[in-house]
This record gives C-alpha cells, sequence and structure tokens, in this order.
C-alpha cells in the first residue's frame, strides 16, 4: 500500500498536501520526510513479528491519540516500515484500552501524555514492548526520538495479502472484533473509490471525520493520498469551520466532504449551509449510518447537491456506492446504490436461497476488499462466511429491480413479532414522515403474547412529547398493524457511538419492561 502511495507522490513535492484549520501547511514533502523518519524509528526499534507458523503476523503499532497530522504520519510510517496499524478511539478508558492491547498485543503503543498516568502501567502490565506519546501540539516523544533520524526510508516491501492494519468495528452490536485488514483490501478499495468517484486532480477534501475508524481513515485518507490531491485538516467536526473551509476561495479549493449522517444534520440546521456556500463543491458522501432521507432532501433543496451515500464496514471497506456520474443513474434517497464494481452483493434468505428483487434477506458479499478474519477468534470467522466463500454482513436488505441496494436493519435489530419479521427500517422511514417528528428508532423488546413487540422511540421537533395514541393511528393507515409500534417513546436525542450510530442495543435495554 505504502508503495501505491508513494508512486503517487506529484512531481513537485513543494505543493500543499494539508492545511490545517489552525492555518498551518504541510507539503508532500513535509509528508515524506517524517514519516521516512518515524518509519526509521520504528526499524530501528527491532520489532519481532508476533505469533508463529502461519499465524505469523508483522508487528503492531497502536495509536491511542487524538487526531492530528502527525497522527496520520505515524500511520503512514508504520505501512511504510511494513508494520500493522491498530488505530484506536482515544476516548477509550483504561477497561477498554486494555481489552485492545491484550487482544492485539501491540510492540508499540503511541497515547496522549496526559494518559501516561494509566497507560503507562497497563502496557508494561501486558507486555508493551515501547510506548510513546505524541499530542496535538507537536510534543511527546514519538517525533522528539523520530528527529534523530534519517529523514529518506526504502519502503518495507509488503505482499497484497499481507497483514496491514487491525480496525475494531464500532462494537455497535456486541463486543468490537478486530477485523484485520491486508494491504491488497485496503489498496483495492481505495483505487475503486478513487474511479468511482471520479476522482480529479484538482480534487480537495474537507477532512472532519475522525481518524480511528475506517471511513475518516482509509475511505477518506486513501483517497486522497493514492490521488495526491490536498486535504483541509479539521481536527473535530465543527459546522461552521467546514462551511468556512467550503466557502474559502484560496487555493487548494474545498471540493469534497465525507461525513456520517449526523453531521449532515448539524450542517442542515446551520443558517450558513447554502446554495452559493458549496458552490465550489463536487462530491458529498455520507456513510456509517443511514441518512434519513429528509436529510437527502433537505440537502438537496437547500444546496442544490444531492449527497452521494455509501455502504460499507470495517471488514470489507466499501461494497456499495450510488452513482457519481449522472449517467450512471440517479443518487437515490435512501439507497446505498449498486455494488462496486469488483465487489459481490446478494441477498439470501434464511434457507440459503437467494432471495428474489424487493426481497429482504441477508447481506453477503465477496470481493478482493474483504477481510481474512477476525484476530483471534476462529470461531466467529469461520461462522461469518458462507460455504462458498461471502462474507456475512449481519445487515439486512433488498435490491430493488435497478439494483440498489436498501438496508433495513440489521440482522440483530430484526424484530419478529407473532411470527411476523419487522424491518426497523422500514417502520423508521414512517414514524420519521409523521408531522412533528425529526427522527427514531425502532426496536423489539420482550412481550408475553407476541415474543417481542414493537417499540418506537422518538425525537420531536420541539424537544416536547407528542399525543402516542394520534401517532399510532396514523400509523395504522399506512402500514400492517403488525408493524405499528405498540408503544411509542419520546427523547431529546438517541444515543449514538462516535460514527453516529444509533445504539439500539441501549434502546432495547432501557424498553425491555415496556410489555411486563
Ligand atoms: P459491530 O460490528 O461491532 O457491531 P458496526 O457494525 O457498527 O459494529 P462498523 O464496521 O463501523 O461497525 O460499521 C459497519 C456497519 O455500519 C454496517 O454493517 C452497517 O450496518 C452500517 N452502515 C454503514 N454504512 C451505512 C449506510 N450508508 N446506511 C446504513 N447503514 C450503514
Ligand atoms: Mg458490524
Amino acid at each position: 500500500l505504502y508503495t501505491a502511495i508513494q508512486a503517487a507522490l506529484p512531481a513537485t513535492l513543494d505543493e500543499p498536501a494539508i492545511l490545517t484549520e489552525a492555518g498551518e501547511a504541510y507539503t508532500w514533502r513535509d509528508l515524506d520526510r517524517a514519516t521516512a523518519m518515524i518509519a526509521n524509528l520504528l526499524d530501528s526499534l527491532d520489532l519481532p513479528p508476533v505469533g508463529r507458523g502461519a499465524q505469523r503476523r508483522p508487528p503492531v503499532v497502536a495509536a491511542h491519540i487524538d487526531k492530528s497530522v502527525e497522527g496520520l504520519m505515524l500511520y503512514m510510517a508504520t505501512l511504510r516500515a511494513g508494520a500493522v496499524f491498530l488505530p484506536l478511539n482515544p476516548a477509550y478508558k483504561a477497561a477498554e484500552l486494555d481489552y485492545f492491547v491484550q487482544d492485539a498485543r501491540p510492540a508499540v503503543l503511541v497515547c496522549r501524555s496526559d494518559d501516561l498516568d494509566w497507560v503507562a502501567p497497563l502496557a508494561a502490565h501486558r507486555g508493551v514492548a515501547h510506548l510513546f506519546t505524541l499530542n496535538t501540539d507537536r510534543s511527546g516523544s514519538l517525533l522528539v526520538h523520530a528527529a534523530q533520524q534519517p529523514d529518506v526510508h526504502a519502503v518495507k516491501p509488503r505482499k497484497a495479502s499481507d497483514l496491514a492494519a487491525i480496525l475494531y468495528t464500532s462494537g455497535t452490536t456486541g463486543r468490537s472484533k478486530g477485523a484485520m485488514l491486508s494491504h491488497g483490501n485496503l489498496l483495492s478499495n481505495a483505487r475503486t473509490l478513487l474511479r468511482h468517484w471520479d476522482w480529479r486532480s484538482d480534487d480537495c477534501l474537507v477532512h472532519a471525520l475522525p481518524t480511528f475508524h475506517i471511513h475518516g481513515l482509509f475511505v477518506a485518507c486513501h483517497c486522497a493520498l493514492l490521488s495526491a490531491t490536498p486535504m483541509r485538516w479539521l481536527s473535530r467536526f465543527d459546522p461552521a469551520q467546514v462551511l468556512a473551509h467550503l466557502t474559502d476561495l484560496r487555493a487548494p479549493r474545498a471540493t469534497v466532504f465525507m461525513g456520517v449522517p449526523t453531521m449532515y444534520g448539524r450542517l442542515l440546521a446551520h443558517e450558513g449551509l447554502t446554495a452559493h456556500a458549496v458552490s465550489g463543491m463536487r462530491l458529498f458522501v455520507s456513510g456509517s449510518a443511514p441518512l434519513l432521507a429528509s436529510a437527502h432532501e433537505a440537502f438537496e433543496h437547500r444546496t442544490g447537491h444531492t449527497i452521494l451515500e455509501r455502504y460499507g464496514m470495517s471488514e470489507t471497506g466499501m461494497l456499495c456506492s450510488n452513482p457519481c456520474r449522472p449517467a450512471d443513474g440517479p443518487r437515490q434517497p435512501g439507497s446505498v446504490g449498486p455494488a462496486l464494481p469488483g465487489v459481490g452483493v446478494r441477498v439470501i434468505d434464511d434457507a440459503g436461497r437467494p432471495c428474489g428483487t424487493d426481497t429482504p434477506g441477508h447481506v453477503q458479499v465477496q470481493g478482493p476488499n474483504v477481510f481474512s478474519g477476525y484476530l483471534g477468534m476462529p470461531d466467529k470467522t469461520a461462522e461469518s462466511f458462507t460455504a462458498d466463500g461471502w462474507f456475512i454482513t449481519g445487515d439486512v436488505g433488498f435490491i430493488d429491480a435497478a439494483g440498489y441496494l436498501h438496508l433495513v436493519g440489521r440482522a440483530k435489530d430484526l424484530i419478529i413479532t407473532g411470527g411476523f419479521n419487522v424491518y426497523p427500517a422500514e417502520v423508521e422511514g414512517h414514524v420519521d414522515k409523521l408531522p412533528g417528528v425529526i427522527e427514531s428508532a425502532v426496536v423489539g423488546v420482550p412481550h408475553p403474547d407476541f415474543g417481542e413487540g414493537v417499540v418506537a422511540v422518538v425525537v420531536t421537533t420541539d424537544g416536547r412529547p407528542l399525543d402516542e395514541a394520534r401517532l399510532i393511528d396514523a400509523l395504522k393507515g399506512q402500514i400492517a398493524s403488525f408493524k405499528v409500534p405498540k408503544r411509542i417513546f419520546f427523547v431529546d436525542d438517541l444515543p449514538r457511538n462516535a460514527m453516529g450510530k444509533v445504539q439500539k442495543n441501549l434502546l432495547r435495554q432501557h424498553h425491555q419492561h415496556a410489555f411486563s
């Protein structure tokens, strides 16, 4: 992967590669030199591989740090040195970090100086050989040590099948699993996205996503790095800051933005989002969680841009995407689009047979982007693949006549009430359209008669509860009664994790006694 990143470097390395909100500019030369120095530092540590025989894998470099350009350099340097990168959410506390460290056994751990007092004993206890610090102001021992290293470095060649990163899933449905991703997985997916999203040499990405997750680290950074196009870099998402970048006329002018649905919601709530403000933009991409059809439509109405929604996961990279070029078809609200070129997507029923058009079933996928397995979980890995080698995503969806995939929920969130299947996304779509409703989450909780009873948790426009009985009546006119929530609860906000995913397990837990 790094060989490809290096081959993509522009002829003149003095061009800007990254501009930060603090007004700092990093050129391609800066990136190249700094990653060489950090890679040399990693090489100098003489890290041993992990495991034996066929299980043997390169050493792991774990990063439990805030988002920064130097953090991105650490990722690139890890690839460059042929080691395996493990990004971790800096919000994790001791018990969480301890789980990932004992699971992935990193040889190097980089943390914030502020966390050193509790990370150091944890790392020592787990036998981490090297602990460094890195902070957002470029302080910390990592850069102090790297500064003593030469600024040229020969890339350690890696095969497509070699491990490049361990990426833990978001833990939305249970304990996070470490997806083992190879150089080939990451590179093939990045190349597909560059082609499919028509990446141009004058593109410039506004990067406001966290970098411990596939969306911000792989989808966003790989597109920029493998096309040598600059990024405008925000340490965190702030709608006013994003809009300031989108409207900034100075070169490199912003052309692409990638966000999770909650970011689009917050942009829409900002009066600065206008057609004029985004007139220089080429592409808005959304993913990681379902984008409300209403948000898609409101965004188009306000800006003239249709958001391109795509679907992917830690284990597989990107799988489906709405079209980029108008000639390839419309961007359909509520759908994640057709399978990306080179990616196989099929929908299978409980008995293992292909589902017909418009019939929901288990989404299964195949392709060079699909991971090789979960770290240390051979049983979980085995049960996640079919006998003919397709990965079972755990998502439920259907493919329409135009070949577009529509996700209707996760298999674990599917509700079975009185023997009937209820797909949460379908019900949510109807609830969201009721007057006074902003958004909703539909879950199943234990019910004495029906096994599970449908419950909706709703956020209203003015934050005040609506008339539950009237909402239920309104829904009865629209969908079969077994799908209609038997109870509706009102909340200020839905519980979401760092990527804006609704934590339905928390909602199920909270309302487990709704019918008992
Ligand atoms: P875990 O696997 O630990 O429960 P997770 O599945 O949320 O967590 P990720 O790999 O970060 O972890 O997320 C992938 C999931 O995100 C997909 O399986 C899908 O359910 C959801 N997702 C991603 N993009 C979209 C989208 N555009 N629309 C709806 N859901 C999406
Ligand atoms: Mg998952």
